[in-house]
């Protein structure tokens, strides 16, 4: 059964194919390194992932990129206010060096512990910055950019097509204006290159044909996909919020300088809210994975939280549904840690579960699915082996997952003494008494554990 999903830019659910099939190339905006990621991020992480594995189970081959922003992504998208990497140094008290290279990190290690598969290509805006230097100046030489007093900006009335994918109403726009055009002509305009103020020198500056400055935010992500994927790719994906600036912005300058709309197919996550607002960097509800590392939560029980959502649709969060999540998570695993070894999959649940992660990646039914195969009569390892199938677009970790060993809790200080005792006897090799020592631990109804930490002693 063919993948069939939903590109934005058509406002359909369209067959998938391939522009070179086997292969397939997916290119998702990475973060703006200037603080760490929340889990609201990680939720369109975790969507794109289910993406890739969506595909690679239907046979093909995925080069996915990602990028970092580690430059030019400003305050205000309309090209205004200070680059989000100087206030986030500045905050941190640190260079703008270093805070990219320590969330960057953070980023990836919030990646893994989601189980979220590592792109082939990782590229940074500040590696490539000959590469949009060029994409700039072959604009300017086809009358594409004007100068103004703060940097070389993108003349959107020069294309027909500009703001299709967000169905800009450009007219509207520029009659309800009420923000500082700067010397921009047109409210849609954009900056491609900004100059370095002239009253301090910035950490992160570069020469160009125009003068010192910095990249603007969304030329890095036309002139990396270029690179990597090609000037046509399958499919673009980011947050919902790219589709009114950032990606709108990236199409006019492809279609521009190639003539393609950049990707066949683009694809938006929904936001993670917050008692019905967006969680952003910039707002106080900002809950980043480690916090809820640090109250107990396994990272995968949020991803199992985010599965529970379609891509397309809000997703609240609430300590409360995550408490509940994390439960039945804990029960399906231990669910299939009990059914032992695999025996072969079920072929009609199989495909049951093609047809729904292929329509549109509908997974929450996937998951209904999964809990209808846990009911159903099919023997232990009929379903255990199915259910590891579905795990390869979950990615929930099922076949690696193992009950943790319980370790003695509320065992009586006389019973802790006896094990220090025989420990030692053991240690200096006076084994009879280590052996009454056992027998005494015993009696008294615990029995000895090897763990990592040393020998413990445990309810029996
Ligand atoms: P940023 O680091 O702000 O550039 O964002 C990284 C990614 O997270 C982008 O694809 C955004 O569209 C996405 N994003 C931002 N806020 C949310 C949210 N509350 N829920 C889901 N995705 C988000
Ligand atoms: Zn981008």
């Amino acid at each position: 059964m063919t993948v069939h999903l939903f590109d934005t830019y058509t406002r359909s659910v369209r067959p998938f194919e391939p522009i070179k099939p086997p292969q397939v190339g997916i290119y998702a905006c990475g973060p703006t390194v200037y603080d760490y990621a929340h889990i609201g991020n990680l939720r369109t992480y975790i969507f794109e992932d289910i993406l890739r594995r969506v595909l690679e189970l239907n046979g093909y081959k995925v080069r996915h990129v990602v990028n970092i922003t580690d430059v030019g992504h400003l305050v205000s998208d309309a090209d205004s206010g200070e680059d989000k990497m100087e206030r986030g140094a500045q905050r941190a008290g640190l260079s703008a060096w270093d805070i990219a290279q320590l969330y960057t990190q953070a980023f990836q290690k919030d990646l893994h512990r989601l189980n979220i598969l590592e792109p082939q290509v990782w590229c940074r805006a500040t590696d490539h910055i000959d590469e949009q230097i060029d994409f700039i100046r072959q604009l300017e030489d086809d009358n594409y950019t004007y100068c103004t007093d703060d940097g070389v900006y993108f003349d959107t009335a020069r294309l027909d097509s500009y703001g299709h994918l967000a169905r800009l109403d450009i007219d509207g726009l520029q009659g309800g204006l009420r923000v500082d055009m700067g010397g921009k002509r047109r409210v849609t305009d954009f900056a491609l290159w900004k100059f370095s103020p002239l009253d301090r020198q910035r950490e992160m500056e570069w020469e160009s044909p125009w003068g010192t400055g910095f990249p603007g935010w969304h030329i890095e992500c036309s002139a990396m996909s270029a690179k990597y994927l090609g000037t046509l790719f399958d499919i673009h994906c980011g947050g919902e919020d790219h589709i009114s600036v950032h990606h709108t912005n990236e199409i006019a300058q492809t279609e521009a300088r190639h003539g393609t709309r950049l990707a066949n197919f683009w694809m938006h996550g929904y936001f993670l809210q917050v008692e019905s607002s967006k969680m952003s960097k910039s707002s106080g509800e900002f809950l980043r994975l480690q916090t809820l590392v640090e109250k107990g939560y396994d990272p995968l029980a949020y991803r199992y939280f985010c599965l529970g959502a379609k891509y397309r649709t809000h997703l609240n969060f609430t300590e409360a549904n995550l408490a509940r999540t994390a439960k039945k998570f804990d029960q399906l695993r231990t669910i299939v840690y009990d059914w032992g070894t695999p025996g072969q999959a079920d072929a009609e649940y199989v495909e049951r579960f093609t047809e729904y992660v292929n329509t549109d990646l509908n997974i929450p039914r996937a998951l209904g699915l999964t809990w209808d195969l846990v009911k159903s009569d099919l023997a232990a390892a009929t379903k255990k082996a199915t259910l590891l199938h579905f795990d390869r677009v979950f990615g929930l970790g099922l076949a690696q997952w193992e009950p943790a060993e319980e370790i003695a809790v509320e065992v009586p200080q006389q019973i802790l003494d006896l094990v220090a005792q025989r420990t030692q006897a053991r240690a200096q090799k006076r084994f009879d008494e280590a052996d009454s020592l056992r027998d005494q631990i015993d009696a008294a109804g615990y029995e000895l554990v090897d763990t990592p930490e040393g020998t413990q002693a445990r309810a029996k």
